[in-house]
C-alpha cells in the first residue's frame, strides 16, 4: 500500500539532518501558527496542528526517529494507511511538550480540563518574570521572586464558612457543581455541561461567611519564592516551578509558577542558541608578523596564538567555551571569535619614517608628492 502521508521532515520543514534544536523550533513556528487554542472552529488548522504534533513526537525521540529514517511511516503504521490511525496521538504526553517547548505561551489551561466541578481541581498556573545578566544566563543562577499568593485560610480551613457553621448544598445543582443544557449546534442537538452559576461550580453555599477570608476561603499573602535559573536558559523561555501557582480547589493541588526569563544583552558578546560570538581587534602588525592577543571569553581571559599573516575578519573557533546546552550542561557550544586588523589612525614621526622604510622593502609605488617631481 502506498504511503499517503506526508513525510515528517518535509511536514516540519526541515532536513533530514535537522537537529534537535531545529526541530524543535520549527515545530513551535507550526504549533504557534496552527495551535486550536488560536484557530477554534478551523479542521485544516487543527489538522495541520495534529500533523506538525505527530512529526515532532517522532523526530524529537531519537529511537522513534531512527526507526523512522529506516522504515519511514511503516514503523509506526502497520497498515500503510493515511491519517492519524496508525499514531496515537492521545499516547503523547502534551504537557511534557507544552511545558517544555512553549513554557507558558499557551497558559496552563491543559491541566485544568475536567469532568466534574465540584471534584478535586488543579489550581490555573501562574506567572512571573525574571531578569538575569548575560553570565547568568550562561552558567545558571537562583533568583528569588517575591509574589502574592493565595493561601488556605486558617480560620476557616478553605471552606468560607463562619467557624461553627457549615456550608449548605446548592439548590440549583443539588450539590453537583454541574449544569447541563442542550445547544443547537451544527452537528445538531449538543449537550453542554456548565459550572453552576450560583455556586460557582463548588456544590456548596455559603450563608455565614467566615469573617478571616470573607467567605473566599483563602487569603493572600506576600511569599517569597527560589527559582532555579539553569545554565544555558535563553531569553524568553520559562522555567516551571511545581506547585507554586494558585490554589487548587476541593482538594486540588496548586497550579505552578511558570517564570519567563529575560535576559540581559552584554557589551562584548553575542548569543546565538548555544554559541557566542564577539568581535577581537588585532593590530595590523600582530596580523602581519604574528603574535598573541587575549580574547575574552564567558570562562575568562584566553592566550590567542595569531599566526602571521592574518586577514581581517579571521574567524576562529573556541571549541567548548558558549554555552551549555540547557537540557544536558555537560555538553556546550563553541565561541566564534572575528579577528579584525585595526589600521592605527595617527602616526608619530618615527612610526612614518618605519611605514615608508617598509613600503619601499615592499618595492611598493611611492607617493604621489614624488610622481609629480618625477614627471614635473
Ligand atoms: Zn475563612
Ligand atoms: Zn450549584
Amino acid at each position: 500500500m502506498a504511503e499517503t502521508k506526508r513525510d515528517y521532515y518535509e511536514v516540519l520543514g526541515v532536513g533530514k539532518n535537522a537537529t534537535e534544536d531545529e526541530l524543535k523550533h520549527a515545530y513551535r513556528q507550526l504549533a504557534k501558527k496552527y495551535h486550536p487554542d488560536t484557530n477554534q472552529g478551523n479542521p485544516e488548522a487543527e489538522a495541520k496542528f495534529k500533523e506538525a504534533s505527530e512529526a515532532y513526537a517522532i523526530l524529537s525521540d531519537p529511537e522513534k526517529r531512527r526507526q523512522y529514517d529506516t522504515y519511514g511511516h511503516a514503523a509506526f503504521d502497520g497498515t500503510g494507511g493515511s491519517g492519524f490511525g496508525g499514531f496515537d496521538f492521545n499516547s503523547m504526553n502534551m504537557d511534557d511538550i507544552f511545558g517544555d517547548i512553549f513554557g507558558d505561551l499557551f497558559g496552563g489551561g491543559r491541566s485544568s480540563s475536567r469532568q466534574s466541578y465540584n471534584g478535586p481541581m488543579k489550581g490555573a498556573n501562574m506567572r512571573a518574570a525574571v531578569r538575569v545578566t548575560f553570565e547568568e544566563a550562561v552558567f545558571g543562577c537562583e533568583k528569588e521572586l517575591e509574589l502574592t499568593s493565595k493561601q488556605l485560610c486558617t480560620t476557616c480551613g478553605g471552606n468560607g464558612a463562619k467557624p461553627g457553621t457549615k456550608p449548605e448544598t446548592c439548590p440549583k445543582c443539588g450539590g453537583s457543581g454541574q449544569v447541563t443544557y442542550t445547544q443547537q449546534s451544527l452537528f445538531g442537538m449538543v449537550r453542554n455541561v456548565t459550572a453552576c452559576p450560583d455556586c460557582g461550580g463548588t456544590g456548596k453555599i455559603v450563608k455565614d461567611k467566615c469573617p478571616n477570608c470573607r467567605g473566599n476561603g483563602f487569603t493572600r499573602v506576600r511569599k517569597k519564592i527560589k527559582v532555579p535559573v539553569p545554565a544555558g536558559i535563553n531569553d524568553g523561555q520559562s522555567i516551571r516551578v511545581r506547585g507554586e501557582g494558585d490554589l487548587g480547589t476541593n482538594g486540588g493541588e496548586r497550579g505552578d509558577l511558570l517564570v519567563e526569563v529575560a535576559v540581559s544583552s552584554h557589551p562584548t558578546f553575542k548569543r546565538q542558541d548555544v554559541n557566542i560570538y564577539s568581535t577581537v581587534p588585532i593590530s595590523f602588525t600582530t596580523a602581519a608578523l604574528g603574535g598573541e592577543v587575549v580574547i575574552k571569553t564567558v570562562d575568562g581571559d584566553v592566550a590567542y596564538d595569531v599566526k602571521p599573516g592574518t586577514q581581517t575578519d579571521t574567524k576562529i573557533r573556541l571549541k567548548g567555551k558558549g554555552v551549555p546546552y540547557v537540557r544536558n550542561n555537560d555538553l556546550r557550544g563553541d565561541h566564534f571569535v572575528t579577528l579584525v586588523v585595526k589600521v592605527p589612525e595617527r602616526l608619530s614621526k618615527e612610526q612614518k619614517e618605519a611605514l615608508k622604510k617598509f613600503q619601499e622593502a615592499m618595492g611598493e609605488e611611492p607617493k604621489a608628492e614624488k610622481k609629480k617631481h618625477i614627471f614635473g
